[in-house]
Formats: C-alpha cells, sequence, structure tokens
C-alpha cells in the first residue's frame, strides 16, 4: 500500500517535471518568435536605411558632377506625362507632332517607313568617346541608323567622328559646347554663344550646320538659371528643333548597370510606346552601353520595332510644354 502511494507520488512529480518542461519550452518558444518578429525587421530595416543613404550619397555625388543627366532623370518621367505638347497623340503614332508643319506632309506617302511597325529611334549623348568607333562599328554591323548628340571635343583625335556620323548615314545633332551646366545655363547669353560655338565649331568639321539639339540635362533640367522656354524661343528662331525621349537605358544613374539590365530598362519603355526616343551615352565611363548595343539590337528587331535616325519626320517628344512657333519662323 505504502509503495503505491509512492509510486503515486513519484508519478505526480515526474508529470509536474514534465509540464514545467513543456511549460518551459513554449515560454522559450514565445521567446524566440517575440525576438525573431522584433529582432528581424529591426535588421532588416537598418540595412535598407543604410542602402538608402548610400544611395542618396551616389545620386548627389552624381548630380553634382553635373555630367550625367541626373537632374532630368529624376524629373523627365512627371514632366513627361505633365506636357500637354507631349500628349499621347504623338507617342501612339496617329497624329504625329512633327517638327515641319504636317500640312502637305502625307505620312502614308513618307517612303522607307513602315506604318505598321513601332518606331524606335536610338540616341546617343555625351560623345565623341573613345567608345564611338565601337558604337559605329555595331551600327553598321547590324545596318542600323541612330542620331548622336554631341558636345565639342578640342582633342583632334576624335573630330573624324564627327564626320563619320553623318558619312554612315546617322544624325549628328547638338547637345552643347562644354556640357557644363554652370557655363551653359548662366545667363541666355552664354546659351546662345554655345550654341553658335558648337554650330560653328560642327560646321568646321563637317561642312554643314546641324538642326537639331538636345538640351544638357533635358529641356525638363532643374540646374537652368534661364527660363527654358527663353532657351526654346532661341532654338526656334534658329530653326532647331530640340528632343528630349520618353525611353532610356538609365545609363545616366551609374555605370554599375549590366547590358542586361541596360536592355531591359529600354524595353520597359520602348513596349509602353509607339514611337520612342531612346536615352543612352557614349561616353567614357559608360562601356556597359556599348556591351548592350548588339542585345538591344537584336531585341528591338525581334520584337518588330522599326529603328530610325531622328529627321524630320521623327516626332518631336519634349518635355517642356512649349508652342514652337515653326509656323512663324517658317515666314
Ligand atoms: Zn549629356
Amino acid at each position: 500500500m505504502q509503495e503505491y502511494a509512492t509510486k503515486q507520488a513519484d508519478n505526480s512529480i515526474s508529470e509536474a517535471q514534465a509540464r514545467r518542461k513543456r511549460i518551459d519550452r513554449y515560454k522559450a518558444c514565445i521567446v524566440w518568435l517575440f525576438l525573431a518578429a522584433t529582432i528581424i525587421p529591426s535588421l532588416v530595416s537598418i540595412i535598407l536605411l543604410i542602402q538608402v543613404h548610400s544611395l542618396e550619397k551616389q545620386v548627389l555625388a552624381y548630380a553634382e558632377s553635373g555630367d550625367g543627366d541626373m537632374n532630368t532623370l529624376i524629373s523627365s518621367g512627371e514632366a513627361l506625362m505633365s506636357n500637354p505638347n507631349v500628349d499621347m497623340e504623338a507617342l501612339t503614332g496617329e497624329d504625329m507632332n512633327y517638327w515641319i508643319d504636317p500640312e502637305g506632309l502625307e505620312p502614308s506617302l513618307i517612303t522607307g517607313t513602315n506604318h505598321n511597325a513601332k518606331r524606335v529611334y536610338l540616341t546617343f549623348d555625351d560623345g565623341p568617346s573613345i567608345y564611338t568607333g565601337q558604337i559605329l562599328d555595331i551600327l553598321e554591323a547590324n545596318d542600323v541608323k541612330a542620331t548622336f548628340f554631341v558636345i565639342a571635343r578640342e582633342n583632334e583625335s576624335y573630330w573624324p567622328y564627327y564626320t563619320r556620323i553623318l558619312e554612315e548615314g546617322h544624325t549628328l545633332g547638338m547637345h552643347s559646347y562644354t556640357h557644363n551646366y554652370n557655363q551653359v545655363y548662366a545667363s541666355l547669353d552664354n546659351f546662345e554663344a554655345d550654341v553658335e560655338q558648337l554650330s560653328q565649331f560642327l560646321y568646321e568639321r563637317t561642312g554643314e550646320y546641324p538642326t537639331i539639339y538636345r538640351f544638357p540635362g533635358g529641356s525638363s533640367n532643374t540646374v537652368c538659371d534661364v527660363p527654358m522656354t527663353e532657351c526654346i524661343a532661341y532654338l526656334n528662331e534658329q530653326h532647331i528643333a530640340y528632343y528630349d525621349w520618353n525611353a532610356l537605358n538609365g545609363d545616366a544613374v551609374t555605370e554599375e548597370l549590366s547590358p542586361e539590365k541596360l536592355v531591359e530598362n529600354v524595353m520597359n519603355s520602348v513596349r509602353q510606346n509607339d514611337t520612342s526616343i531612346v536615352l543612352m551615352h557614349d561616353m567614357q565611363s559608360r562601356h556597359n552601353t556599348v556591351e548592350s548595343l548588339q542585345m538591344l539590337i537584336d531585341t528591338l528587331k525581334e520584337e518588330g520595332y522599326e529603328i530610325l535616325p531622328i529627321d524630320e519626320k521623327a516626332p518631336l517628344i519634349q518635355h517642356v510644354p512649349y508652342d514652337t512657333g515653326f509656323e512663324e519662323a517658317a515666314d
């Protein structure tokens, strides 16, 4: 009898111990879950904050370098959307916003273009550079014509590229003499002098005056001290048309994007437009843009796009709303 009682007592002791162990396990579980629920998100937040901080620093450094059209990248998307001159008509190709007054121009009679195909205009800013030759070689090998918005290189070794661009059927456009925002945009006089200087420089190199322009930083840049409409009015007086873009590969933001990513960026915008002007850079620090070019051309061709150089039939894709006044200028 006493043995039985002892056994029962042992049992209840071991049961009590087992229960306590279970409770301890539950407690440990709850503590761990609590730690996981609080510490992991905190750690992730800290890591993200550090990343955001370093990206902000990169963006600022880039914007301050004044060399990459960074300011425009930030604002161009919004600017394009809010510009009444660049309504969807201009981008869908249904009723193109022509550089020349479209009266008398019969789009169906324009030769050499397939109007069922979506159109893509590849543009390269900031050249010539050490890569211009390679870019031209790739374009030639693929029988593709593009547009180069160039600056003035005083180093004579770059001069043959200005003529080669034209000789090989591409369009040569202006992108300021110096690309130094502080100089070009300090006053309207500076802007006018810069355009004139580059125009003359290119005439001396090629025997032709260029008729198209891309603003350093785009027309929606936030670095120009002069009202942009005054600069645009000056270009209109000179019969120079300016072009922004509605697609970009992102190479202005960082040189570190892979060729695949550059192509993906372009295609993401291009697939949403019927007509795209694509912003890319011909710069010493942008080797991946050269690396991506063949892949970009292949992808565009595979998906049925027509690749064209900017000419008077290209739609005016512009970020700043402005009445171009070309009808007046034509008189
Ligand atoms: Zn530029």
